[in-house]
């Protein structure tokens, strides 16, 4: 394995090489996603930004398991909501959401919205995590509850709703739906939707046995510096991408 080097932030010489080294850390995230049970029949959905025309986002085909989707399964939608590449259909609520998240917030590239498990039980609480761990530091003062459910979201009204909850933060808590976060990169945002549902699934197992020590605010903002950087959201991808690559590399496709 003399082939094995560090991981460095990537360099771009094209917009093309840039939207395929996109669509593969996508298809990857969606392999993972499947790995940790985050799919749910056809709910859920990550977005990228195309690189070269910011308008226009990549999104995985409505109705296509996240365990099959390769980096050329990817549609890709403009800001109608119209599919300009590709012969699958987008699913609405992806669009509904997605469109105006990235709308809202130039410096995002990539969203991550599923119902996964624990993401969901905690949604029903209706509050924010508690800094109860390092990795849930990551979120302290960072993320926000969009407490206004009303059913599948289909307009970009909604939408806009959920965007100026998310504010200028890396994660939303929908009420009573999951989880969406967000991130300057596909990396970024992925990483930051899994280590987030684990850390659901750790304050709901705390809460569950008995009455949890609270990190304080100092401690807990310095830990947010340290493990909640976008750097440290984009490092902690790495390893989880060579190995489902190494396991599954048609998803490279
Ligand atoms: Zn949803």
């Amino acid at each position: 394995m003399s082939d094995r080097q560090p991981h460095q932030l990537p360099r771009f010489s094209s917009p093309d090489e840039e939207r395929t080294h996109m669509k593969q850390r996508m298809a990857a995230a969606f392999r993972l996603f499947d790995r940790f049970g985050f799919n749910e029949g056809v709910a859920g959905h990550l977005t990228g930004r195309d690189p070269e025309h910011p308008e226009l986002f990549w999104v995985n085909p409505f109705g296509m398991s996240f365990g099959l989707i390769r980096a050329s399964d990817l549609i890709l939608v403009d800001d109608q909501g119209k599919v300009v590449e590709g012969d699958w259909p987008v699913n609405a609520a992806a669009f509904a959401i997605h469109s105006q998240v990235h709308a809202a917030r130039p410096d995002v590239q990539a969203a991550a919205h599923t119902h996964s498990p624990y993401g969901r039980a905690f949604s029903t609480l209706g509050k924010t995590l508690a800094p109860l761990t390092q990795d849930a530091c990551a979120f302290y003062d960072d993320h926000a509850v969009f407490d206004d459910f009303t059913g599948v979201v289909l307009d970009t009204e909604e939408g806009k709703r959920i965007a100026h909850a998310l504010s200028d933060g890396k994660a939303a808590i929908l009420r009573n739906h999951g989880l969406l976060t967000v991130g300057a990169s596909v990396d970024e945002a992925a990483w930051w939707f899994i280590t987030m549902e684990r850390s659901c699934q750790v304050q709901l197992l705390a809460d569950a046995a008995g009455d949890p020590v609270t990190i304080d605010d100092e401690c807990a903002a310095l830990t947010r510096s340290q493990v909640g950087t976008s750097m440290a959201g984009w490092f902690s991808f790495q390893p989880l991408y060579d190995k489902i690559v190494a396991d599954q590399p048609d998803l490279l496709d």
